[in-house]
């Protein structure tokens, strides 16, 4: 069960927050509190969208700048040669927690099969 709304959106819509490593108009990234990996970053759209299901063709340009951000990500972060897995969870099968959309950038390390 997502619960938690709040969490991402206070980060979000504060600008001077000090969680956030990257932040522009559209998104900010910030890393993940429990990690999964060495590299585990949460892209995160300002705009309070709770998730996948509130998409729709007004959130395109969204959607390809979360992944245009997430791959400058992975290269400051030196995982472009290694590799990295992009994750967005949407609804309760997935295990998604935070009901505000956001995409994990997994890297570091081998991370095996999807599960
Ligand atoms: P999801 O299951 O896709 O909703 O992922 C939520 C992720 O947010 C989990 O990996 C949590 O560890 C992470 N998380 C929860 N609260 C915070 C927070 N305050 N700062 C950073 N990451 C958080």
């Amino acid at each position: 069960m997502a619960t938690n709304q709040s969490v991402f959106s206070d980060i979000a819509r504060d600008p001077l927050h000090p969680a956030p490593i990257y932040r522009d108009e559209q998104v900010i990234v910030i890393r993940d509190i429990n990690p999964k990996a060495p590299v585990h970053l949460l892209i995160v759209p300002i705009m309070p969208l709770t998730s996948l299901a509130q998409i729709g063709p007004n959130q395109e340009s969204l959607i390809g700048h979360m992944f245009v951000v997430a791959e400058e990500m992975a290269r400051r972060e030196g995982v472009t040669g290694t590799g990295f897995r992009l994750v967005l969870n949407q609804g309760s099968d997935s295990g998604q927690e935070i009901d505000h959309m956001h995409m994990h950038l997994l890297g570091g390390r081998t991370l095996g099969d999807m599960g």
